[in-house]
């Protein structure tokens, strides 16, 4: 579903992606793991476009990234992106956040669209927020509202680039769970987590990072029991 060849990028001087390679099939759960500063959200941020890159190509169903425009934005609907702040809009009800895509970018009618918008809030588990504002919810409730709204896009492929780390503790399970049913209903997922427990239950795969590099990648097992490099070692020797 993913396809990412021979990416590299600079911030000015940081050489901030040294050729990545990464291939996520359907239904594949990849974890990103590394050091702050690592590249793994420029990564990320690279596969909707929201970040440009130097050299390389991606691919998001065989379709090579488009520069701008009307296949930007097309692209932008297959590929959800969950971010560490929920971005909801503030002034607007749950139902109309997880509405406004589907009206607006895929041309549903209003009533297809609310149908559609009240079954992923049920899904998620907040169906019975459906008419407040945003604000009156909790943080867990507001992400998973994300989620849903991210969904209704019918995206091939979710980004969650650490979707709990501004969430006290008490919430940070809700919507682990929730990104554990997504995965096991077969949705793509690549995740950028430092939820050691959702790694290990969830990945098929571990791709681990430092300074800008991919320097191994996993199974969770072998990644977790067995690291090959020093810097995966030294890593999971801080956690904890
Ligand atoms: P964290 O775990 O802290 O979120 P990360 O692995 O997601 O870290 P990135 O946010 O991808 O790391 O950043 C990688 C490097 O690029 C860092 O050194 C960062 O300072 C730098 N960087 C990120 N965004 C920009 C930007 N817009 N301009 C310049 N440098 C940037
Ligand atoms: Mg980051």
């Amino acid at each position: 579903v993913v396809s990412v060849k021979g990416v590299n990028k600079h911030y000015g001087p940081l050489h901030v992606l040294k050729d990545i390679n990464l291939a996520v099939g359907k239904g594949e759960v990849v974890v990103v793991l590394g050091p702050s500063g690592s590249g793994k959200s420029t990564m990320c941020r690279t596969i909707n476009r929201l970040e440009t890159i130097d050299e390389g190509e991606i691919r998001v169903d065989g379709e090579l990234l488009p520069q701008e425009g009307k296949a930007l934005a097309k692209l932008r609907a297959e590929v959800g992106m969950v971010f560490q702040s929920f971005n909801l809009f503030a002034n607007k009800s749950i139902l109309e956040n997880v509405t406004l895509g589907p009206l607006k970018v895929r041309g549903m009618k209003k009533p297809e669209a609310e149908k559609l918008a009240l079954e992923l809030l049920a899904k998620v588990g907040v169906a019975n927020q459906k008419d407040k504002m945003p604000a009156q919810l909790s943080g867990g409730q507001q992400q998973r509202v994300a989620i849903a709204r991210a969904l209704a896009m019918r995206p091939k492929v979710m980004l969650f680039d650490e979707p709990t780390s501004a969430l006290d503790p008490e919430m940070i399970n809700e919507v682990l769970d929730t990104m554990i049913s997504l995965a096991r209903e077969g949705m793509t997922m690549i995740v950028v987590t430092h939820e050691m427990g959702f790694a290990r239950k969830a990945a098929d795969r571990i791709i681990f990072m430092a300074d800008g590099q991919i320097v191994e990648e996993s199974t969770p097992e072998e990644f977790f029991t067995n690291p090959q490099t020093d810097r995966a070692k030294d890593f999971l020797s801080k956690l904890i």
